[in-house]
């Protein structure tokens, strides 16, 4: 079983897209805007698979309330975990 806590979430989630802005800023292919951490979790149209997992309005607020395993749950529904 993983076992992370929210900012570990947050740093792994970090990592690629930094790394990738110091290069190219990487585009959202549903909403041709900047693909950042906020956009992925909070921002981005998949609202009704977001609302499986968790509802906040911030990423302090995920972080800091919403269990790690239901973060990864989204990111792992939504398509992007392979990327991590
Ligand atoms: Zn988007």
């Amino acid at each position: 079983m993983l076992s992370f806590s929210g900012g570990s979430v947050l740093v792994i989630l970090a990592s690629p897209i930094h790394n990738v802005e110091s290069t190219n800023q990487p585009v959202c292919s549903h909403c041709v805007c900047a693909l950042t951490v906020a956009h992925v979790l909070l921002e981005c149209n998949c609202d009704v698979v977001r609302q499986r997992y968790f509802n906040v309005s911030s990423l302090h607020e995920l972080f800091d309330t919403v269990n790690a395993q239901n973060i990864l749950g989204f990111i792992r529904d939504i398509g992007i975990y392979r990327l991590l």
